[in-house]
């Protein structure tokens, strides 16, 4: 016997399984949202993209974000710590600076504001919860997910455990696991596999009072890149007195206990003279956080009655920023497939396949741009700066990767880096990273 019966079940009520959740119910669809935690809960990936707006424009949560007082954010810069070098031969345009690109420079299908927002996760996924509620879908929280059995082609079973031990049984026709890293089902499926080269990891906080206007665009994404390989912080303004930050890097790195993490993260900052200054001016009000070990992927995104969407289904760094519009569009796309799956009354695997191929393709477009700055970053500077490719930066950097499979900008940037590995008197050569293209090769083979 089971409690309640509904069409879609979803595990997490992060912002792929809300806005998945939200989709469904304006498309009449039964659903429910089981989370563990209870709301607002602190989350990192504070700084949106602008392709999270057509979600929120087509669930109409616009006015909600702007109700909140979200900080807007324009656009995104990069800080470097060596802005004096200058290469030469078919590079001589090419010097290590900082660049920063605005999101208005180039228009978006759809999206008809020139910003999009820095957000408090706690309050954001709690908004965007409470929308899904309102839509129509039900929403439970303190509700823990711990047992799924496919019982056969038109029912799932779902245990969920609530905070006085009580456990119930619920049932529906397909799963959405919107579980973010803890990735629930891919780790029952046993389908999750490692990153074998993107093993970075982060430490991260808030601190009040830190002047944000002592830089050039004080609403935008800072990323400031640090001279320790494949390190970074970012700086996102949370609210008017707030910042958020957080160091990124690789697991080699990272050190053991947290008081030499903090310490790392000191040291870090004291390579970025201006930064040092203001923050050290500036007072911490939250505890570091630490975010080990994350980037992975699964072998399948959908199987016979099971969707899998946002981090639940791959984790990319999240050097631009890419994770809450991927979970949001993950959604948007994958209730298109469902809501056809349920008419047809066929829940299949093959009834996602749209969703599977999309996401897929965006995804790996991310992924490839990432790798790509990650292995050689002084190429990211020059293709902002050369006017040939800087619109085809932005679409990236807005969040626009879903129409292409084979983007014409990621085959000019993987041209240029393997001509500069095959030839050590490249004047770019020495500033080739340490993760090689080669392994990147032995894990996209397996996707
Ligand atoms: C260091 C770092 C920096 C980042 N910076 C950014 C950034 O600047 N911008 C950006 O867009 N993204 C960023 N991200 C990525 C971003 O955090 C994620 O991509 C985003 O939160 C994914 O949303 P989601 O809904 O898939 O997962 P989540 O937001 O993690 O939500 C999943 C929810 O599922 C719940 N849950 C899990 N298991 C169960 C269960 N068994 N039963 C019930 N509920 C369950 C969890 O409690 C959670 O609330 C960053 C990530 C990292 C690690």
């Amino acid at each position: 016997m089971c409690d309640m019966e509904v069409d879609v079940i979803i595990i997490g009520g992060g912002p792929a399984g809300s806005s998945m959740g939200s989709y469904l119910a304006k498309s009449g669809v039964k659903c429910i949202i089981f989370e563990k935690e209870k709301f607002p809960r602190p989350h990192v990936g504070e700084s949106l993209v602008p392709s999270s707006t057509r979600v929120f424009n087509e669930l109409n949560f616009i006015p909600k974000m702007e109700k909140a007082g979200f900080p807007k954010k324009f656009g995104a810069a990069w800080t470097t710590y060596n802005s004096d070098q200058i290469y030469h031969h078919d590079f001589k345009d090419l010097e290590e600076s900082d660049v920063d690109i605005r999101f208005n420079e180039r228009e978006q299908q759809d999206v008809d504001q020139p910003y999009t927002y820095h957000v408090d996760r706690g309050l954001f996924d709690k908004l965007l919860l409470e929308h899904a509620e309102e839509l129509g879908a039900e929403v439970h929280q303190e509700a823990d997910v711990f047992h799924v059995e496919f019982v056969n082609k038109d029912r799932v079973e779902v245990k969920v455990r609530f905070p006085d031990k009580e456990e119930k049984k619920y049932a529906c026709k397909i799963l959405v696991d919107a579980s973010g890293r803890n990735t629930f089902m891919g780790n029952k499926l046993k389908i999750k596999i490692k990153d074998p080269v993107f093993n970075q990891c982060a430490f991260h906080t808030w601190f009040t009072d830190f002047d944000r206007n002592s830089f050039k665009d004080p609403d935008f994404i800072y990323i400031h890149f640090i001279p320790v390989s494949n390190t970074w912080m970012w700086q996102i303004p949370i609210n008017e007195t707030t910042t958020s930050f957080g160091v990124v890097t690789q697991k080699d790195n990272f050190p053991n206990t947290n008081e030499q993490r903090e310490a790392f993260f000191w040291d870090c900052v004291a390579k970025r003279p201006e930064l040092d200054k203001q923050l050290k001016k500036a007072k911490r009000v939250r505890p570091y956080t630490v975010e080990g070990d994350y980037s992975y992927a699964m072998t399948e995104l959908v199987k016979d009655n099971l969707i899998l969407i946002g981090d639940a289904a791959r984790f990319v760094d999240p050097i631009f920023s890419s994770g809450v519009s991927v979970a949001l569009n993950s959604a948007r796309f994958a209730s298109r497939d469902i809501v056809e799956a349920l008419k047809k009354g066929d829940h299949t695997a093959t009834s996602f396949d749209t969703y599977n191929k999309t996401i897929r393709a965006g995804v790996n477009n991310w992924y490839n741009f990432i790798k790509m700055y990650y292995r050689l970053n002084v190429l990211f500077t020059y293709f902002v700066n050369q006017p040939k490719y800087r619109l085809d930066i932005i679409k990236f950097l807005q969040g626009d990767v879903y129409d292409d499979t084979a983007p014409k900008l990621l085959k000019e940037m993987e041209k240029i880096i393997s001509q500069v590995e095959s030839n050590p008197k490249h004047p770019l050569h020495a500033f080739l990273g340490n993760l090689t293209s080669n392994s990147f090769n032995v894990f996209e083979k397996k996707n």
